[in-house]
């Protein structure tokens, strides 16, 4: 099989696409191919060595979703021939092959294409637990997705609109502005326009939004508090350093700020939330949205991309 192999942390030229042995599913494990392979920001931190220490040789990438090759011994209800999502991986999923536990697969619906099923599990797991574990948000409330082009933003937009919330949402592009229109945000502002969070007072009549999902709390969460209503909860999903808040903004309103990290979900809660995926994956309420394609050879400008900004949904790698 082929796999990127990162030797060494660094920059988005260590991942060399290389000849590597196909491993043999043991008990309990399904050799899946490939089709497509998520690329989230979280892989480009942990190549650069910024996620913790990592054995090293490894293959990144969490996301993907292809059709299963082998099925080791008392593996259930996954059979040769399944087509399937991936959360997560033995070997990693920027590759043509990746080793999984059979719990880490989930049935890909056939109205998805592979490209969309590579896209589901960190960014929608991520806005479900951030709205629904986490914020415990509930229908007539007002949501501000601060950041809602890219992948969770996008997410987070189609899951709060089919759960009734009134959804505010964030880009920094036109193309992106018309993507969170289009996916079901009621009103779209640009946060690079100066004048945006006066907008959404206006909107909100002056009271604020009762929830926002913030992807850049470093640049955002001291505005965000000035933008909640009374009891607001801000959830911080997304930060790349310090910042300054003042916590007169918080107090005045009974606000929380909430943070997580999907990597700190027990296993019970991910299953509750795949559970709940699932039935919007069938009926088509959730549609991941695919921005961009590479081969997967083309890995390190995919790396250069999703840390880029003009964020359009997901950045996909092509086995
Ligand atoms: P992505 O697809 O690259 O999207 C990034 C988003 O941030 C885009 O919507 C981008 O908008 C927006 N953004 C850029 N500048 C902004 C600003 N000044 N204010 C508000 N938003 C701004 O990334 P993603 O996969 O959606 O992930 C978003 C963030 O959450 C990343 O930092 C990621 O590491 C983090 N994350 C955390 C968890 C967790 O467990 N806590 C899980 C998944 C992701 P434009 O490009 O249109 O400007």
């Amino acid at each position: 099989m082929k796999a990127i192999v990162v030797k060494e942390f660094g920059g988005p030229e260590v991942m060399k696409l290389e000849e590597v042995p196909t491993p043999r599913p043991g008990a309990g494990q399904v050799l899946v191919s490939i089709k497509a392979a998520g690329v989230n920001p979280v892989d480009a931190y942990i190549r650069a060595g910024n996620y913790g220490d990592r054995l090293r040789p490894f293959t990144p990438g969490s996301d993907g979703a292809g059709v299963v090759e082998a099925v080791g011994a008392s593996v259930r209800q996954i059979l040769s021939g399944d087509r399937v999502y991936l959360d997560g991986s033995v070997t990693g999923t920027y590759a043509t092959h990746a080793l999984c536990e059979q719990t880490q697969l989930h049935p890909l619906p056939t109205n998805l294409t592979f490209a969309q099923g590579a896209g589901v599990s960190v960014p929608y797991l991520t806005a479900a637990r951030a709205l629904f574990q986490k914020a415990m948000a509930s229908a007539g409330e007002w949501l501000l997705v601060h950041g809602g082009s890219g992948g969770v933003g996008t997410a987070a937009i189609q899951m709060a609109k089919s759960e009734g919330l009134t959804v505010i949402a964030t880009a920094g592009s036109e193309k992106g502005l018309e993507l969170v229109r289009r996916e079901g945000a009621h009103y779209a502002l640009n946060h690079k326009d100066p004048d945006y969070l006066n907008k959404i007072s206006d909107l909100t009549q002056g009271r604020g939004v009762d929830l926002i999902l913030e992807m850049l709390a470093n640049v955002n969460l001291g505005k965000d508090l000035t933008a909640l209503a009374k009891n607001g909860r801000v959830v911080v999903i997304g930060s790349r350093g310090p910042v300054e808040i003042n916590p007169r903004d918080a107090m005045s309103r009974d606000a929380v700020v909430l943070a997580m990290s999907l990597f700190n979900a027990p296993p019970a809660d991910r299953i509750a939330l795949h559970t709940r995926l699932a039935r919007g994956l069938m009926d088509g309420t959730l549609k991941p949205v695919v921005g961009k394609e590479f081969p997967l050879a083309d890995a390190p400008k995919a790396h250069e991309a999703v840390l880029s900004p003009g964020a359009f949904g997901k950045i996909i790698l092509i086995p």
